[in-house]
């Protein structure tokens, strides 16, 4: 799909949409109702750079379209320094004004509970700065890294788990600032997997982000390159045609997406996969476990069937780091494992991801699920099945 059908399919849907399902129709991108955007142009709207230059980083901006709560008023006063807020004008649009407890606010608009530090939280749960060979990489596992292309982000997440380092650093956009983690990987013949993530790096300009992925590609032991972003489901408009032909070029090339409620699957956050998928990009998806987000066996088992619905493949569903200041977004473990029961057997396998513990202190993602093994002893296995049947299985 060209930049110019994007912007008539937008329009479309502006214009389809009537103003009595003024609800139902915030998932439709009808930015228009929304006062502060009455006025923009479809052009501008679909713009990306436009987006980020409008996102909305105060109280007084955000109070015209949402009503605040005390929390949030404190929230924001309290985030200025630390991870910022700061929404893109698309996610304002998802926003519920009235209802506080709404998951597309909940993840954007920071609350006076992130200032409180929970008992077992860290700077850096995962020890990432300690496995970090390289500046901008992790070396965790035996064949793969990690590499941080840039610390901002379209939106920043209020439970994300990097929060140490991302933010607006403008500085830290140097060039050469990946020369020694490229040398390395080149080095390391072992490393035939490379994760870029962040921060976003879809929010690179394209011949920047084209320059690393060149570099990656150019060494012949990477045989596997994928990148982690957010950018289709806070900044959909990011996808453009030149991006993906752009990427196209270096296949194959996998796109992890962090997705978390079904809301978040709106017709142009599906125009943007689309666009990604028709260009043979397999993607997959991470969301992670937030209460009164996503806890509740229905919300999540909603989300994977949406994400088939839009090729995107449920990949892992992470614990809630103890990152300092989430301990409010933090469940029980009993709940994913409880997720993950009411999934497996019950719909398609496909539809069913991972559901990881990033072990404190660095351990790596440690998969975490229900029991099917009742017991095992000399080549007897005692099972049970999705609905609690007994099964023996003899080896
Ligand atoms: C998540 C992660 C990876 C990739 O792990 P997969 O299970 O292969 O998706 C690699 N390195 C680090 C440090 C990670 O956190
Ligand atoms: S997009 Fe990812 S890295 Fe950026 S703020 Fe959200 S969780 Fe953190």
């Amino acid at each position: 799909m060209n930049h110019n059908s994007v912007v008539a399919e937008t329009q479309k849907l502006v214009l389809e949409t009537p103003v009595t399902a003024q609800r139902a129709s915030r998932r439709q991108q009808d930015y228009q109702q929304v006062s502060l955007y009455k006025d923009v142009n479809p052009l501008d709207w679909e713009d990306w750079h436009w987006q980020l230059k409008h996102r909305v980083r105060t109280k007084e901006e955000l109070a015209e379209v949402i009503k605040l709560t005390p929390e949030e008023e404190q929230g924001i006063k309290k985030a200025s320094g630390r991870l910022s807020m700061a929404i893109t004008p698309y996610w304002v649009t998802l926003l519920d004004p009235d209802d506080p407890g709404c998951p597309i606010r909940r993840q954007a608009v920071p609350i006076s509970f992130e200032s409180v530090v929970g008992p077992h939280e860290m700077v850096d749960p995962c020890a990432e700065d300690r496995d970090s060979p390289a500046p901008h990489l992790v070396h965790r596992y035996p064949d793969r890294v990690l590499l941080l292309a840039t610390d901002s982000c379209a939106m920043y997440c209020r439970h994300c788990t990097r929060r140490r380092l991302v933010g607006e650093h403008p500085e830290s956009n140097s060039a050469g600032r990946f020369d020694a983690a490229i040398e390395y990987i080149k080095a390391n013949r072992k490393i035939r997997d490379v994760l870029i993530s962040g921060g976003d790096p879809l929010i690179l300009e394209d011949d920047e982000l084209e320059s690393l992925i060149q570099q990656l590609r150019s060494i012949s032991h990477v045989e596997f390159l994928r990148i982690g972003t957010r950018v289709p489901v806070t900044l959909p408009q990011r996808i453009t045609e030149k991006l993906v032909n752009m990427l196209k070029k270096y296949s194959p090339i996998w796109v992890s997406i962090h997705f978390n409620h079904p809301k978040e699957i709106t017709k142009r956050c599906k125009m943007a996969c689309d666009m990604l998928a028709d260009s043979g990009i397999p993607l997959g998806s991470q969301s992670v476990l937030l209460k009164g987000v996503n806890d509740r066996p229905y919300i999540m088992k909603r989300l994977v069937h949406e994400l088939l619905q839009i090729r995107v493949r449920p990949y892992y569903i992470y614990q809630c780091d103890p990152v300092k200041g989430t301990q409010h977004f933090r469940t029980p473990v009993a709940v994913g494992i409880n997720i993950i029961e009411k999934l497996r057997g019950h719909t398609s396998g496909y539809a069913v991801p991972t559901y990881v513990i990033d072990g404190p202190g660095g351990g790596g993602k440690i998969p975490i699920g229900p029991n099917y093994i009742l017991s095992q002893a000399k080549g007897k296995y005692v099972l049970r099945n999705y609905k609690g049947k007994i099964y023996t299985y003899l080896e």
